[in-house]
């Protein structure tokens, strides 16, 4: 059986140091690329672009689309101001992503979002965020959700909605993940639903409500999956609806 190729959205970053500083770099975590690999596809890098053409040429490569963690999403994009907690940004990221993801979409292949992945689809589909977690309501939001270490280790557990495609590749709907974000999801988008929760009312995870094709996922499967077979479904299940 021929492999799924799954298309993977770069992060960028500003080299400060090495000898050219100040230069944008496009680059992938080789967890992520792991992750594919591992769990029967193939990882295939696609670079930010603007180029309509190019992008229309990128979907007809691969069969389904992850995205990786990194910067927030510039505010902009889901219809607010910066407050003092944001974060860095990178504005060209967000509507490159944003084109790749309607792209993706229209040539019904599968997205899963991870980290940032699961803001900017989110986002891309009018749905907001808060800014910093820390802009959530009284009482809500107050679990620790940037662990900072041992990435391949749960440090809060989610509760994820039995009959959903999440909850499908899982394979289960109670386990502790780990946490690396400072933004959570705050109203989900027309046409996705929430499909996992942490204790706190932060959304953990949320799918398209007709076909669950559109995925995303505010924890890092990518960094635990080579020590947990439930984050490695996750990894595989998306990797199955790819070659569909
Ligand atoms: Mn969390």
């Amino acid at each position: 059986m021929t492999k799924p190729m799954i298309g993977i959205a770069p992060g960028t970053v500003v080299v400060d140091s090495q000898m050219f500083p100040g230069r944008k770099r496009d680059y992938v975590n080789r967890e992520f690329l792991q992750s594919i690999t591992d769990n029967g596809g193939i990882p295939l890098v696609l670079p930010v672009t603007m180029d309509e053409a190019a992008i229309a040429r990128y979907v007809q490569l691969i069969d389904g689309l992850l995205l990786c963690g990194g910067h927030d999403v510039a505010p902009f994009t889901y219809g607010e101001e910066a407050q003092p907690k944001l974060g860095g940004i990178d504005p060209e990221r967000d509507a490159y992503e944003i084109a790749l993801i309607k792209a993706t979409h229209a040539a019904h292949k599968p997205v899963l979002g991870i980290c940032r992945g699961v803001q900017i689809l989110n986002a891309c589909y009018g749905g907001t965020i808060y800014q910093d977690v820390s802009y959530m309501p009284a009482g809500q939001g107050t679990l620790k959700h940037m662990q900072g270490q041992l990435a391949a280790y749960g440090m809060h557990n989610v509760t994820v909605t039995s009959g959903s495609t999440l909850a499908g590749y899982l394979g289960q709907t109670h386990l502790a993940v780990n946490s690396f974000h400072h933004q959570t999801l705050h109203k989900v988008a027309p046409g996705f639903k929430p499909v996992a929760t942490a204790s706190d009312q932060v959304i953990e995870a949320i799918e398209s409500t007709t076909d669950g094709l559109q995925l995303g996922v505010q924890w890092h499967p990518e960094m635990m999956q080579q020590s947990d077979p439930v984050e490695a479904q996750l990894f595989g299940g998306f990797v199955a609806a790819c070659a569909h």
